[in-house]
Order: structure tokens, then sequence, then C-alpha cells
């Protein structure tokens, strides 16, 4: 049974002291500009072999300064064909979760440690691949350029690539998930199961593992709550998140 204690201060802590601070009051224009620039740059990337294969890269989506930034691995074919992330099954999956929990998209920014599909062809099928710990090394600077600009509250891990592409080491995720832990830069991250290992369960054990999973997502819930409230507020003083 894994750990459900918080390894960190609580989720509700202050923001994070982050190496992104310095970019802290870039106008969200600015930042907005300079994702844009980071999407059109990594479609020119061949720092590992991936770039040469798929059809392109994907970039995250979402609210800059949200309170949550989800991590997966790597696009799959759906995103890979169509160019925005969690749009297959395992990204429905995902958003079924994040639906259930109440948790407003709007709140929320959706990327991926590799942005390149990896597949192999089975016939004319291309069948998803695990990224190998040099490819995400490789793509490991586009996501720290994520998350400095988009200057999420929190993380979460989904899977372990995306544990290790955020917290620099190999997480054990089995044993590790459900469980605040926190980068040298003050990011907290929350690891969890990636949707498309629920996806691999079959039968019966699919619907208590996904109730399990709900229940490890559902420790980010203080932060989604505390995003709530200040952009509330912030609304009535013209402040905004993005
Ligand atoms: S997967 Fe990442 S490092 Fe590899 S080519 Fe694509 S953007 Fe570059």
């Amino acid at each position: 049974m894994p750990a459900r204690g918080h390894d960190t201060a609580s989720p509700a802590a202050p923001d994070r002291p982050s190496k992104a601070a310095g970019a802290r009051h870039l106008a969200s224009g600015a930042a907005r500009e300079a994702l844009a620039a980071l999407r059109g740059a990594l479609q020119r990337c061949r720092e590992c072999p991936l770039g040469y294969f798929a059809t392109q890269g994907v970039a995250g989506e979402g609210t800059l300064r949200p309170a949550l930034m989800l991590v997966g691995e790597v696009p799959g074919d759906q995103e890979d064909l169509q160019g925005h992330p969690f749009v297959g099954p395992a990204g429905q999956l995902l958003f079924r979760a994040i639906d259930s929990l109440g948790w407003p998209r709007e709140a929320l920014y959706v990327t991926n440690a590799v942005k390149h599909f990896k597949f192999e062809l089975r016939g004319k099928r291309r069948i998803h691949k695990t990224p190998s710990q040099r490819e995400a090394a490789a793509c490991l600077h586009w996501l720290e350029d994520e998350i400095g600009l988009v200057e999420p509250r929190a993380a979460i891990a989904l899977g372990a690539t995306a544990a290790r592409s955020l917290l620099h080491r190999n997480v054990a995720v089995t044993r590790e998930r459900g469980r605040w832990l926190q980068r040298d830069d003050g990011l907290r991250v929350l690891v969890v199961l990636h949707p498309s290992a629920l996806l691999r369960i079959r039968g019966e054990e699919r619907e208590p593992a996904y109730r399990q999973w709900l229940g490890d997502l559902r420790h980010a819930e203080e932060i989604v709550d505390e995003w709530l409230r200040r952009s509330r507020s912030a609304a009535g003083g013209g402040e905004s998140h993005s």
C-alpha cells in the first residue's frame, strides 16, 4: 500500500520560489508569445531521433499560471495527427476523471514530457513506444521552458517518464504515487499513474484501479480550490491568471 502522506509542505503552501521567479511578472501576452515561439521551435527540433518520424511536435495547452500543470509521457497517435495533447483515449479518460473531480479546465495546463510521438509500425498501425531516458533527457529543456513560462502552482506527473523528467530522478510510481514531492526549485509534484496504465487493465480490476487513481488525483484538490478562490477574488480586482 503506497504511503499517502505529503512529503512536502501542504499543497496550499505559498507560490513556489522557482527559477521562473524572474519571469513571474512576465506579462501574460509576452508569455503567450513565448509559448507560441516555443511551439514553432520544437517543430524544427531534431535533438533526438523522434523528431524525424513524427508528424509534428505537440506542445502543451491551457491556462497560464494555472492551478496545475498535468504532464504526461509522449503524444500518442491521435495527438501526433491532430497536434494537440491528450486528445486520444488516455486523454479522454484523464478528462473524464477531471470532470468527475469537478476541476474546471481553465485551472489546468496539459503537456507531455516528450514532444514527438514515438512508435513502431506493425503493418499500417503505429504502436506507441515509451521514450528512452536519453530521448526524455534531450527533450527536458522544452518542458522546463514550458514550466517557466506557464508558472503552474503545482504539477501532476502522469506516469514514470513524466515523474523522472519533472523530478530529475527515477521514480517508482507504484510506490510513490499519491504523494507530494518537491523539486529543487520548489515546484511541488504529485505523482500518479498515467491514464494509459488504467486502460491496459482489463476486466473487473479496472474500476477499483480507476477509483484509486481518482483518490490520488484528489490530493491536488486543495490547490484547485485555492486557485479558484483567488481567481474569483482577482476577477473583482481586475487580475487575471491568463
Ligand atoms: S522529442 Fe523532444 S528532443 Fe526529440 S526531436 Fe522532438 S522536441 Fe526534440
